[in-house]
């Protein structure tokens, strides 16, 4: 364990999230912004008085769009298969998969599942 603040252990925290079927976002206490890229400080306003929360896994389309061929052996099997971004209800986007068939402004509701160890977003109506 080390207590540096590396891109890779600040990303930590939302791994650990999915694998709990939870969406975290790092929420900013001096102006409300919030991120799921994690960063060493907020990148609305600049401080660094970031907080990890819990999204309630509910949001809106904000973007989507067919993928039909997958960029890597490890998507192959599941192509072709809808990627979105999602507007969570506290401000962040996320992208994730999706049920097929949803589009912008579609309210949804996340999801989870397992595909060659790693837990992914699936969004739902
Ligand atoms: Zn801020």
């Amino acid at each position: 364990m080390t207590t540096e603040q590396t891109p890779v252990s600040l990303a930590q925290a939302y791994i650990d999230g999915l694998a709990n079927s939870e969406i975290r976002f790092q929420h900013c206490t001096a102006c409300g912004h919030a991120q799921t890229f994690a960063h060493d400080a907020c990148q609305h306003c600049g401080a660094e008085s970031l907080v990890w929360k819990t999204s309630s896994g509910r949001g809106r389309i904000y973007a989507a769009t067919i993928v039909a061929r997958a960029p890597s052996d490890a998507f192959r099997a599941l192509a072709p298969y809808t990627l979105v971004v999602v507007e969570m209800q506290e401000g962040a986007r996320i992208m994730g998969h999706a049920v097929p068939g949803v589009r912008i402004n579609d309210d949804v509701v996340a999801s989870f599942f397992v595909h060659q160890g790693q837990t992914l977003i699936r969004f739902e109506k």
